[in-house]
């Protein structure tokens, strides 16, 4: 099951390569911009969903709660140990969320601040290609899908992956579940009732809540972001002209995560 260290840095080194040999460009896109550089992105019929987060919206305890949600939706475990870490959607400092993007006049309050961070659901997404099983693979809408049954614990997706969206879960999830615990699962998770949480050594991530989508519902992320702070977070279909997401990023300027590297990430920050 396991991949064996050297074979394992191996890829990690080649998947540094592929980010140091994209196109470098600064992906600010101005009021309307987002309809030009669209036309380099094949949209597939239907749906693109994408997400924008308003960064003067959030604060730590908003990302705090947001995150919260999200573990809770999809029973994510706290395996109480940081190196252990499970995290579907997290929050991260600015070197570490916009690398190459800084410069010595960018105010404090940006360069100190926490950014949230999850899967980009990229258009163009490495983490795809690289699965030797399809554990994770391309919806037509564009999500990037994990299918935890498949996945064989390679973590070939968490190398390839540029922007650390993957956690790997060393400990089996099974293991945090006292009595009491159970009673605070989500039972409309799909997941079996009594062994709710999913097995040890697979890749876990975000899938801008599929099973929500399914029913109608939007992401447990947005739902709580603005419950407290309206807009905060706005989810929607990229393709249609006509969406929230569409009206946000005409509005506003935005900025996506390391857009060299050529991903083309469908998570977008207004900033
Ligand atoms: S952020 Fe990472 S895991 Fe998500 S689609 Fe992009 S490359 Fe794949
Ligand atoms: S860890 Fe799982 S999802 Fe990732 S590449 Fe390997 S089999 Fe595919």
């Amino acid at each position: 099951m396991g991949l064996d260290r050297r074979n394992f840095l191996k890829i990690a080194g080649l998947s540094a390569l592929f980010g140091l040999g994209g196109k470098a460009a600064v992906d600010i896109f101005a009021p309307g911009e987002l309809e030009a550089s669209m036309e380099a992105v094949p949209l597939t019929e239907g749906k693109r969903w994408a997400m924008v987060i308003d960064i003067q919206k959030m604060d730590e305890e908003l990302m705090n709660k947001v995150t919260k949600a999200c573990h809770r939706e999809h029973n994510v475990p706290d395996l109480g140990n940081p190196k252990e870490e499970i995290k579907w959607i997290w929050k991260e400092d600015y070197e570490h969320s916009f690398p190459g993007q800084q410069h010595h006049y960018i105010g404090d309050d940006f360069k100190q601040g926490s950014f949230l961070l999850l899967c980009n659901h990229c258009s163009n997404p490495p983490c795809c290609r690289v699965c030797p099983t399809q554990a994770t693979w391309q919806r037509e809408d564009g999500i990037v899908m994990m299918d935890q049954h498949r996945c064989i614990g390679c973590r070939f997706c968490m190398a390839a992956c540029p922007f650390g969206a993957r956690s790997f879960n060393w400990g089996d999830p099974r293991r945090v579940l006292r009595k009491e615990d159970l009673k605070k699962l989500n039972p409309d998770y799909p997941t079996n009732r009594d062994y709710p949480t999913r097995s040890k050594g697979v890749v876990e991530k975000c899938t801008f809540c599929a099973e929500r989508l399914a029913k109608g519902q939007i992401p447990a992320c947005v739902e709580a972001a603005n419950k407290v702070k309206e807009n905060a977070l706005t989810f929607g279909d990229l393709a249609d002209p006509d969406s929230d997401v569409r009206a946000v990023l005409r509005k506003h300027y935005s900025i996506r995560r390391k857009p060299e590297l050529g991903t083309e990430p469908n998570v977008f920050y207004i900033v």
